[in-house]
């Protein structure tokens, strides 16, 4: 957002080089470029999905350093990412007191990490947003926004008032369930390790109609990723705010448990919603699906656990590793911002351009090629110009759609409070 003199000296720069020599491919890439760099940087670009590790704004996760993680402040600075809602999410476990306590506590530590990172560590730095209009005002200071997001609605196991608690705490969505069915609602991936049926509630449960009533009236967006088809459908007939689904894909292109198909994304246009197309590869292709899977193989194969970095395994098997990676990467090659395109486009196609947004899921499994991390963010705009969508266009998928179903919820939050 905020123009800093860097930034005018190089648009400059851009304008200077347009002038010169190059091939008439290169002179129009050129264009295209300048284009895409000025629109990026005068448009508000919004992430609705970015994760946390337990251990986020301490000396091992410092988010003011560029470090290992996606998502730090130098790199949402080096790629025109305004503004990002970080997740506490917390994965499901088996329903018992004891892990539903559990769950409790590290979604606290998680909601005193974000504010330990805007309140103690960088306050001139970045700022929570609690309303659609803390995003924009804190943007148009010039620092970066933090909005909050809770991924599972485990998070509260039986008890409603946790959620004016979260509220309070600054959570703006909540994923109704995860990997698993909660008390909520059934999972689009029910786990077999918890005991999970193909479906429990068949859609939402009778707590869960409680549970989005309760969001309605205090102004928390219910958000229809990871939930299961049925589920989907029962929370946008129930919400009676728009929904979100804050990092899913489109299923007409990959049918995969976690996209949305075309009646779904019908029924969350009809309600007025947001669908936050995600930029992670099995969502986005088959090749890129296949990938993620032999990958997984061969990390297996090397004994490492989920998250474990490959320089951990020592000279010579850490060569062979490398090895396999490189026949991954030319035998099944992870998804582009093209394919990610491909999929904003289709359902810009179907249900229109005001019901259509960008989410990452960096640090929770999104990532592609062309936007790995935070600082690549312009290279989405880039492709979205290439592809001949405007400056107004480009403002709405890249936050103005979501800003809208915030404010449309907060209205109703105010309609059903008075
Ligand atoms: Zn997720």
């Amino acid at each position: 957002m905020a123009r800093t003199p860097t930034g005018a000296l190089v648009s400059l720069l851009v304008v200077l080089l347009l002038g010169g020599c190059g091939s008439p491919e290169e002179r129009a890439e050129r264009a295209v470029s300048a284009r895409a760099t000025a629109i990026h940087e005068r448009v508000l670009t919004l992430d609705t999905h970015i994760d946390i590790p337990l251990n986020f704004a301490t000396r091992d996760v410092d988010p003011g350093v560029s470090g290992d993680f996606q998502v730090d402040l130098p790199k949402m600075r080096a790629g025109g990412l305004d503004a990002g809602f970080f997740i506490v999410y917390v994965g499901q476990t088996e329903r018992t007191p004891d892990n539903e306590a559990q769950a409790k506590a590290d979604a606290m530590t998680k909601f005193e990490a974000i504010h330990r990172m805007a309140e103690e560590l960088y306050p001139d730095e970045i700022a929570i947003a609690y309303s659609a209009a803390d995003v924009e005002r804190i943007a148009g200071s010039g620092r970066l926004v933090a909005a909050i997001g809770i991924e599972n609605g485990y998070v509260i196991g039986r008890d409603l008032s946790l959620l004016e608690t979260y509220h309070e705490l600054g959570a703006r969505y909540m994923t109704l369930a995860h990997g698993g069915h909660n008390d909520i609602a059934d999972s689009a991936t029910p786990r077999d390790a918890l005991g999970d049926a193909a479906a429990e509630h068949d859609g939402v449960s009778a707590f869960g109609e409680e549970v989005i009533a309760e969001m309605n009236r205090l102004g928390i967006l219910v958000d229809v990723s990871h939930i299961s088809r049925a589920a989907m459908l029962d929370a946008v007939r129930l919400s009676e705010a728009p929904v979100i689904a804050s990092h899913s894909s489109m299923h007409a292109l990959m049918p995969h448990p976690r996209n949305l198909d075309d009646e779904q994304l019908r029924a969350l246009a009809d309600n007025g919603g947001v669908v936050q197309t995600v930029a992670l590869g099995a969502f986005l292709s088959e090749t890129a699906a296949r990938r993620a899977a032999e990958l997984r193989n061969i990390r297996g194969a090397f004994g490492m656990i989920p998250g474990q970095p490959e320089e951990d395994l020592g000279a010579e098997p850490y060569e062979d590793y490398l090895g396999r990676i490189e026949a991954l990467d030319a035998r099944y090659p992870d998804a582009t911002v093209a394919d990610f395109v491909d999929h904003i486009d289709h359902a810009v196609n179907l249900i229109g351009i005001d019901h259509v947004g960008i989410s990452s899921d960096f640090d929770g499994g999104g990532g592609i090629l062309g936007w790995s991390d935070a600082s690549e963010t312009l290279n989405v705009t880039l492709e979205l110009v290439r592809r001949g969508y405007g400056e107004e266009d480009i403002a709405k998928l890249w936050g103005g759609n979501l800003l809208r179903v915030w404010t449309e919820a907060e209205t109703v939050a105010a309609r059903l409070s008075r």
